[in-house]
């Protein structure tokens, strides 16, 4: 064994190990290079060094390095800082994003030097995370011990500091350091641990797993833009089904969707939960057939109970029309919702067509199906009502579907 070991690295030569500079991308490698070049330390690190020994396609590379964000600015004309609470260079090339990150320092550290820069809230959570340091510390700032790897561009060795390397052969998933008081610094963590688990097949150490129910309220101090990218991350890559089970199992679920959650029942065989399984199920197979689905159809689905039993509620205690309490209750779930997940107007824009496609879809007259099946989401709405008459099982609906299948093979849209 020619691998060089001290207490905590083990350095592994070029020859014992499986990453080619031939699978990283050719702008990974211009940016590693540069850096190198220019007398800074250069690492692959992250999901990429992780993918690339388990035999994946990274879906992007991420690099460190001892160069400050203003050195790496320096280096490359087409670079941006990004990042308030943890400044990142963003290397931008034509069809991808590199990001290069300089190695991160201890939180003590950060207290002696300037409290400001400490800053955190009462449960532990960390506002900013931007001290440098060594190599060495950065890599126990990481989250999981199978994402602290590093590939050296200098002699293409692989540095090996808290025991990812076994953790990827055994398939744990291990947070490094003191799980809660990880948790408490980013509670981001908790489902990061739930979507690698999932995406790699792997299971969660017992001690990385047992604060999470207790934590999972934590995440209501999370900006809920962040958790929009988050939670798409986690249920629109593939593995959604799995992963909401988990999210579920975890308590995390009602933390990021609480509107939805009120309408499940203990027996987990309410409709909204059938819904959802089918949801999951259908997008993981759209994605496996490499067929893109807009989030906005996955959300207005988890959503649509929620919107009309309580579009029910007001038509039943107000004199107004449906359509009215429906309107109403739109805004009031999105309202809820954006609480937790603020998804962003794009999306929701294509969630209110979807969800008043569904009333739309109930009155069907020649001249306006034309006008529906013309509609940018109707494929959308009509999925949607298919996935309604699978778990409602209701004679209405189905046949409501055999008319409009009907129609549209009449009506061939060109
Ligand atoms: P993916 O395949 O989703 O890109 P990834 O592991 O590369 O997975 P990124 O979000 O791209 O995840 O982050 C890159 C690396 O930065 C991670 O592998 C990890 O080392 C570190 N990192 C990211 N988020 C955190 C966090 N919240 N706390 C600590 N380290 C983090
Ligand atoms: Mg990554």
């Amino acid at each position: 064994m020619l691998s060089i070991k001290n207490k905590h690295l083990t350095i592994i030569p070029r020859s014992e190990h499986t990453i080619s500079r031939n699978s990283l991308s050719k702008t990974a490698l211009k940016v590693l290079y540069r850096l190198n070049k220019n007398g800074y330390e250069a690492y692959l690190v992250g999901g990429s060094v992780r993918d690339l020994l388990l035999g994946k396609k990274p879906k992007d590379f991420d690099i460190t390095t001892n160069a400050t964000p203003e050195q790496i600015r320096k280096l490359f004309r087409n670079c941006r800082l990004v990042g308030r609470r943890f400044r990142l260079a963003h290397i931008i090339f034509n069809h991808e994003i590199i990001e290069v990150a300089t190695f991160r320092g201890h939180n003590k550290k950060k207290q002696l030097i300037d409290k400001k820069l400490f800053l955190q809230t009462q449960n532990g959570m960390l506002l900013h995370d931007n001290i440098f340091g060594s190599i060495e510390e950065d890599a126990i700032r990481r989250d999981f011990t199978v994402n602290s790897l590093y590939y050296n561009i200098d002699d293409f060795t692989l540095r090996n500091y808290v025991n990812g390397l076994n953790d990827l052969k055994e398939g744990v998933i291990h947070l490094i350091g003191d799980p809660e008081t990880r948790y408490r610094e980013d509670p981001v963590r908790m489902l990061r641990a739930i979507r690698f688990a999932c995406k790699l097949n792997m299971k969660i150490s017992i001690n990385t797993a047992e604060p999470i129910k207790r934590l999972a309220y934590l995440l209501n101090e999370i900006p809920s833009a962040r958790l929009f990218e988050e939670s798409l991350k986690l249920l629109q890559t593939g593995n959604g089904y799995f992963t909401y089970k988990m999210l579920k199992k975890y308590g995390l679920f009602q933390q990021l969707f609480p509107v939805a959650y009120v309408n499940f029942d203990k027996n987990t065989n309410s409709v909204i939960e059938k819904i959802i399984n089918q949801v999951l199920k259908k997008i993981d197979d759209n994605l496996k057939n490499k067929n893109l689905v807009d989030p906005g159809f996955l959300f207005a689905v988890i959503l649509w109970y929620p919107v009309y039993n309580y579009a029910e509620k007001i038509f039943k205690e107000n004199k107004i029309t449906f359509y009215d309490a429906f309107t109403q209750s739109i805004t009031n779930i999105l309202n809820k919702q954006y609480c937790s997940i603020a998804i962003p107007k794009r999306v929701t824009t294509t969630m209110r067509d979807i969800w008043f496609l569904q009333l739309h879809l109930l009155r069907y007259k020649n001249r306006r199906a034309k006008k529906i099946i013309e509609h940018l989401n109707f494929k959308y709405a009509f999925d949607l009502l298919k996935l309604r008459a699978n778990v409602e099982h209701k004679t209405e609906l189905r046949e409501l579907i055999l008319w409009w299948i009907k129609f549209q093979q009449i009506n061939i849209i060109k």
